[in-house]
């Protein structure tokens, strides 16, 4: 029999807020020392009162409208009560049966197709402290607790792991044109949990699923994904069934590690929450917050296909990141050939970022530098590798290619008198390869042009020094 896979997503979101979620401690908790940024509400000290912080309902809201959702009119916060050391109030502030968003879609293009997966519910609630087990004993670190964790979900329309892997890929590209979180797995201010099952293929009920956690990058995302549908292929293969857990994703052993077996939503005994109005989101601010939002990934490749002429994958390219988006554009005001610099930045500076794992925000020169670069080859000032390496030299200190060129003595030899003198130095030198010449072998030209090049560290300008080396065969050849 042959099986399909279904895949529904769990994404949580550090949203990128000033304040934690329901107090006014910094929620930004990179690289702080553990336990400062703390106060009695996120310890979960009794008698506190929380207080909804309104940019992450807003963040939410524009995440929401991005993503193609409906915006409650009616929202409310509930308890998700369980024990664990990193829950000091032992209940988590969620969204339980009201979410905030719901109702949406996605669109990701894998193999040249456009497949749309439902967004079941963006809601909002509070991350928790961060556990780090030594051998027998465990530290906590408060920081992280209560800082503002937006949840998406999607519904189980996604079919393989490359498609779980580009669903991610897309909502990262969202978050951060959105600029509501850095959606950086790596750094764990985006997270996600796959839930896998199969069925027959042609069918449309569901299977028995598995929950993946503790997947922090795109490439895990994929290998779990496959090593699970494996392993679950194998046990409906031999008659047996699958079991609903929830596993871990072992990086080391490229395996799945069963964690526990499926808690259920009223294991949680979810209910309001008490110490929280509901919130009522008017029409206006919703409205307000929609003529704000930035031009989206979608819409911003389009515009560049219609108005750039760029091909579909190529505006894709160049608009995953908004930086280099913005970076293009910026360039093209002021060089108007937009192919030609669409393979400038994308061939070279994307090759540079990738050499040292960089990303275009840290880019060290503007894009007026970088266009007086390309003018520089156009000039004939300097050729293209030569443009290459200064661009080297840019992407490490910044520094002005106008300034660099002439540090180094860059500049292309158009000087005739130098050039001839260079000419009549490498016909001297090559006495035997100008007799074969002169004897009728035109292609020793060839050989003559690389010499040349060679005693000129490669800056002889190509078109002066061909032209002079022409003459002065011809010369003597009629002489
Ligand atoms: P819970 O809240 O218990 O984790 P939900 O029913 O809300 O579970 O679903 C969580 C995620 O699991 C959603 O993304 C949903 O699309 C996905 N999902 C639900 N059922 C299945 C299934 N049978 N196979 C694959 N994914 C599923
Ligand atoms: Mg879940
Ligand atoms: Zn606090």
């Amino acid at each position: 029999m042959e099986y399909e896979a279904v895949i529904g997503m769990e994404v949580h979101v550090q949203l990128l807020t000033k304040s934690k979620m329901f107090c006014s401690c910094s929620a930004e908790t990179f690289g702080a020392e553990p336990n400062t940024l703390v106060c009695p509400v996120c310890l979960g000290m009794p008698g506190t009162l929380p207080v909804i912080n309104r940019k992450a309902v807003e963040y939410t809201i524009m995440t929401g409208l991005a993503l193609n959702c409906q915006i409650a009119e009616f929202a409310k916060f509930d308890r998700k009560n369980y024990f664990y050391p990193d829950l000091p109030k032992g209940y988590q502030i969620s969204q339980y049966d009201l979410p905030l968003c719901f109702n949406g879609w996605l669109d990701i293009e894998v193999d040249g197709q456009i497949r749309r997966i439902r967004i079941r519910r963006v809601h909002l609630e509070e991350d928790t402290a961060k556990l780090f087990h030594f051998g027998d004993y465990t530290l906590i670190d408060f920081n992280r607790a209560g800082v503002p964790l937006m949840e998406i979900v999607s519904e189980p329309d996604i079919r393989s792991p490359e498609e779980a892997r580009q669903y991610l890929i897309k909502l990262r590209t969202i978050l951060r044109y959105l600029g509501v979180s850095t959606a950086d797995m790596e750094k764990g201010a985006m997270r996600c949990e796959a839930n896998v099952s199969l069925r027959p293929k042609g069918s449309s009920e569901l299977g028995t699923r598995v929950e993946i956690k503790n997947i922090n990058s795109f490439r895990f995302v994929k290998q779990a994904l496959e090593y699970e549908i494996e392993r679950q292929k194998r046990l409906l293969e031999q008659g047996k069934k699958v079991e609903q857990i929830t596993v871990g994703w072992d990086e080391e052993k490229g395996t799945t590690v069963i964690q526990r077996t499926k808690e259920y939503a009223h294991d949680y005994r979810y209910f309001p929450e008490p110490d929280l109005p509901p919130l009522v989101i008017s029409r206006e601010w919703v409205e307000r917050i929609k003529a704000s939002l930035p031009e989206l990934p979608d819409a911003k490749s389009e515009r560049f296909q219609s108005q750039y002429g760029l091909s579909p994958s190529e505006a894709r390219t160049i608009t995953v990141e908004k930086e280099a988006a913005d970076f293009f554009e910026a360039c093209v005001s002021l060089y108007p050939n937009p192919r030609k610099l669409f393979h400038w930045i994308t061939g070279e500076i994307f090759r540079l970022l990738g050499e040292t794992g960089s990303t275009f925000d840290s880019l060290k020169f503007s894009p007026e530098s970088f266009i007086k670069l390309i003018n520089l080859v156009d000039k004939g000032t300097i050729n293209q590798n030569t443009a290459k390496s200064i661009l080297r030299e840019m992407f490490s200190t910044g520094e002005d290619p106008e300034k660099i060129v002439e540090k180094k003595g860059l500049a292309l030899i158009a000087d005739e008198a130098a050039l001839i003198k260079v000419i009549e130095e490498v016909l001297e030198a090559n006495p035997d390869a100008l007799e074969r010449y002169l004897g009728g072998k035109e292609s020793t030209f060839g050989f003559f042009m690389g010499q040349v090049m060679k005693a000129t560290g490669g800056r002889a300008d190509p078109n002066l020094a061909s032209k002079l080396l022409r003459e002065k065969l011809a010369q003597l050849k009629n002489r």
